[in-house]
């Protein structure tokens, strides 16, 4: 998998891509990108960080970052993020029922 495809599956510029070696992860691997990790760190990703990613990122996006990958692409702590979720769930958000 390029770039191009892996931007058009995550909702990431291209060049975001690169500058944030997000593709690192995949790069090094003979396989496919799994939708149930991370594309950045490869961790098992849990309901709240797809559902993060769709939130702030793309919300047609099929591959994802964790929350500690994402936080660290969009440049706020990993705590500003986990309050916006709690915030969005609170608030009935269908991405974090
Ligand atoms: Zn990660």
């Amino acid at each position: 998998m390029d770039s191009g495809e892996l931007s058009s599956r995550t909702g990431i510029p291209v060049c975001n891509i690169r500058s944030a070696r997000i593709a690192e992860f995949i790069d090094g691997s003979a396989q496919p990108p799994d939708p149930k990790r991370c594309i950045k760190c490869g961790k098992t990703l849990v309901p709240d960080d797809s559902g993060a990613h769709k939130k702030f990122i793309n919300r047609g996006a099929t591959l994802f970052l964790c929350i500690t990958c994402l936080s660290e692409y969009m440049d706020v702590s990993e705590q500003f993020l986990r309050e916006k979720i709690e915030h969005f769930r609170k608030t009935g958000c269908t991405l974090f029922c």
